[in-house]
Parts: C-alpha cells; sequence; structure tokens
C-alpha cells in the first residue's frame, strides 16, 4: 500500500524566509499563488509584462514581477504556466537565473519526463501536483480544507527536496485530505493516459456514440441528451462515492442485469487492446511529439475541432436545455 502523507508529515518552517515565484497565473498558479499568499508564504507571481493576468495577480493583492525577476528573486521556482510553453519559458527567462541550490517545481511532470526541459544538476526538482482543477484548489483552501495531492522528487541537490514538496502541499492545505508519493515519470504517463483513454476523450466519445445512435433511431435529442450525458454524472458520482458494487446497489436490478451483460460488449478485448497502444504511444513519447507539433502549428487541429464540435447536435441541445433548467429554478 501507497503512504499517504498527512499536515503531521509536514513542516511549513521549512518555507520559512523563503521565497515562491509562482510562474503563470491561470487555473492552477492563481489558486496556488494566493493559497501560498494566505498561508504566510513569501509570493511573487511571475509574468509577461504587460500580459493579462499581470494587472488580475496585482488586484488579489500579489507581488507581480517579470519571469527573469522573479527567478532572481525566488528560492523556489513554481512552473505553472501551460506544458505547452513551459520550455520556452524556461530557455529565455528562467534558465540563466536558476543559480546552485535553487528549487524547480511543477504540477505536472510532462516537460522533465519527456526532456523539453533539461534542468542543471545542482538544484532540487520537485512536484507537487493537486488533484483537482484550480477553482477547487482555492475553493476548498477558503473552506479550510484542500485536495488531494501528488508530490515527487526527481533531483535531490539539497537533501530536503521532499521537505519542501511536502511544505508547499500542506501550505495549499493539500495534506489535510492527503498527499500520495509519486515520481515524475509515474504521474505524467498516468496522467496522460487517463485523460486520453477514460476522463476525456473515453467519456466523450461514449457520450457521443450513445446520444448519435439513440437520434438515429429516432429519439427526440433532448430524451438522447438526458439517457447518455445527463444522468453520467449521477452514476460516477455514486462510483466516486462508493465503488461499484455501491452503484450497482443504488441502480435498479433491471440496469444492473443489463449493465452487466452488455457493458463488456462496449469494451471490449479490442478496446482494452487499444488502450495498450495509447499507453505505448505515451511511453515512447510519440504522443508527446505529435502534442509539440501541434503546437508549433499553432493549434490548427485543436482550433477546427472546438469549432466543430460547437455545432454538434449533442451541444446545441445541450446549450438549449441547460439554459430551460437556469430560468426554471
Ligand atoms: P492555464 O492555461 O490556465 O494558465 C497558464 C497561465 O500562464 C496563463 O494564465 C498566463 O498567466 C501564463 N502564460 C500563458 N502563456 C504564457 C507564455 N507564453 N509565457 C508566459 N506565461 C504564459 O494553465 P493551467 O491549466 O493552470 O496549467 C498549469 C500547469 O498546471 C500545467 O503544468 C498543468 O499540466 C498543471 N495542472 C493543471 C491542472 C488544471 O486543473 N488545469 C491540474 C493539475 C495540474
Ligand atoms: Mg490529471
Amino acid at each position: 500500500m501507497a503512504k499517504l502523507y498527512y499536515d503531521g508529515d509536514a513542516d511549513l518552517s521549512v518555507l520559512s524566509g523563503k521565497t515562491v515565484a509562482v510562474m503563470g497565473y491561470g487555473n492552477q498558479g492563481s489558486a496556488q499563488a494566493q493559497n501560498l499568499h494566505d498561508s504566510g508564504i513569501d509570493v511573487v507571481v511571475g509574468l509577461r509584462e504587460g500580459g493579462k493576468s499581470w494587472s488580475k495577480a496585482k488586484s488579489d493583492g500579489l507581488k507581480v514581477s517579470a519571469i527573469e525577476d522573479a527567478t532572481e528573486k525566488a528560492d523556489i521556482i513554481h512552473m505553472l504556466v501551460p506544458d505547452e510553453v513551459q520550455s520556452q519559458v524556461y530557455e529565455a527567462s528562467i534558465k540563466p537565473y536558476l543559480s546552485e541550490g535553487k528549487v524547480l517545481g511543477f504540477s505536472h511532470g510532462f516537460n522533465i519526463t519527456f526532456g523539453w526541459i533539461k534542468p542543471p544538476e545542482d538544484i532540487d526538482l520537485i512536484m507537487v501536483a493537486p488533484k483537482g482543477p484550480g477553482y477547487m484548489v482555492r475553493q476548498l483552501y477558503k473552506e479550510g480544507f484542500g485536495v488531494p495531492a501528488l508530490i515527487a522528487v526527481e533531483q535531490d541537490f539539497s537533501g530536503k527536496a521532499k521537505e519542501i514538496a511536502l511544505a508547499m502541499a500542506k501550505a495549499m492545505k493539500f495534506t489535510k485530505p492527503g498527499v500520495l508519493e509519486t515520481t515524475f515519470y509515474e504521474e505524467t504517463t498516468s496522467d496522460l493516459f487517463g485523460e486520453q483513454v477514460v476522463l476525456c476523450g473515453g467519456v466523450s466519445e461514449l457520450i457521443k456514440a450513445g446520444f448519435e445512435t439513440l437520434v438515429e433511431k429516432g429519439y427526440q435529442p433532448e430524451i438522447a441528451y438526458f439517457e447518455c450525458l445527463h444522468e453520467l454524472k449521477l452514476i460516477t458520482d455514486l462510483i466516486q462515492q462508493g465503488g461499484m458494487g455501491f452503484m450497482w446497489q443504488m441502480v435498479s436490478n433491471t440496469a444492473e442485469f443489463g449493465g452487466r451483460t452488455r457493458g463488456s460488449r462496449i469494451i471490449s478485448a479490442a478496446t482494452k487492446a487499444e488502450m495498450k497502444k495509447i499507453w505505448e504511444e505515451i511511453e515512447a513519447g510519440k504522443f508527446a511529439a505529435e502534442w509539440r507539433k501541434e503546437s508549433e502549428d499553432g493549434m490548427k487541429f485543436l482550433n477546427e475541432q472546438r469549432a466543430k464540435e460547437k455545432e454538434e447536435q449533442i451541444e446545441v441541445v445541450g446549450r438549449r436545455i441547460r439554459a430551460l433548467f437556469q430560468t426554471a429554478r
């Protein structure tokens, strides 16, 4: 069994007298910077001068500097700009100021695992990765709790890298629910696998295929939307709360019999074989190379897909239904 770390396993005093530079002020950057600041840590937000986030971070009461200055000032540099721009930002604005003994932190191990960033050996390299979106990282902190998180140490130059990662986690209240230790490689590859196969890729295609099948058979799209999309959350909430057994117990016996006899025809041995291929693409760096090319092409594929999906029936119907529900409340 993996070991969990709680409040008592972490010591905030490791961070006293230290400055943390949070690079980027998006989903994670804004949440993590504010949490650290509210816990009494000296935080400076590193941003592009004149960028959109600059005034936002200032009005949230934080110190803001250019990324270069923030790196120079800080003991801990926490990289929360988007994964696809991290290596550029690192080369231009961080590397020249990354002197011996500093700490470089991440919330996702992608750039280190795939070698897009190759840091010097005389620094600590840590990960503090909340398992929740930025708005929950901030919201739960304000409520006095936190989201669970992963920590990892890739390089321990100071001999204190793990203590520093745990202290950062504690300052953001991740040690309230608990923190698991992992490696950059394990976090990165499992995170990519999960989001591609199950969470984002798999689920969205499953929903769409079910919806389209019902609509093609002549059902009202609103009915198909409810059955194949809206109710999904009710089911995943049950599974998250009490596992598969609890979910089967809470649905009807009819649903359980139908699900147990038909489910494995949808997610079959062939599906699992494809999952293995996707894992191999991740592991071999093939996915990373594809993603790099897409980013260099100005996100051509993503922009096309975003525009196309917006007009798909399930999205059009969904927007209408969700708006109607809100006015009915
Ligand atoms: P984001 O896109 O929300 O925010 C990035 C911020 O970085 C922007 O708001 C801006 O302030 C700055 N930025 C953008 N482009 C820049 C550039 N070219 N140069 C300098 N600064 C720039 O990113 P995010 O979703 O918060 O992701 C940050 C990191 O956190 C990533 O490593 C990501 O994998 C990780 N992470 C994100 C989530 C999540 O919920 N979104 C969860 C866990 C881990
Ligand atoms: Mg993830």
